[in-house]
């Protein structure tokens, strides 16, 4: 009767099974990839994060999270947010998936 060792040794004999048996480490090569790649596309291209003051470019700050009367369904919120350099306020529509959107 054969033992799983000497099972495993005969496969190795099968070139496909030598294909088949580097796809874990493969699949776990691409997922590492396409995060990498999911992660630099979620990133503004202008580095921006969508707080800036639209009086002075200060990063404003979250003051007050609230779901968006419009879009609130698909999960959007609504974010006022203070600019610490001017003290000016502003709302911003916020997409937990995509950043700031308005
Ligand atoms: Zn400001």
């Amino acid at each position: 009767m054969l033992s799983a060792s000497d099972v495993l040794k005969i496969l190795e004999e099968i070139p496909l099974w030598k294909v088949v048996s580097t796809l874990p480490k493969r699949v776990a090569e691409l997922e590492r990839k396409i995060a990498a790649l999911e992660a630099t596309q979620t990133a503004r291209p202008s580095g921006r994060t969508g707080r800036e003051c639209p009086f002075c470019d200060s990063q404003m700050k979250v003051t007050s999270e609230h779901d968006d009367p419009t879009f609130g369904f698909a999960g959007v919120k609504s974010h006022i947010m203070q600019c610490p350099n001017c003290d000016k306020m502003a709302q911003r529509q916020y997409d937990p998936k995509k950043g700031y959107v308005g």
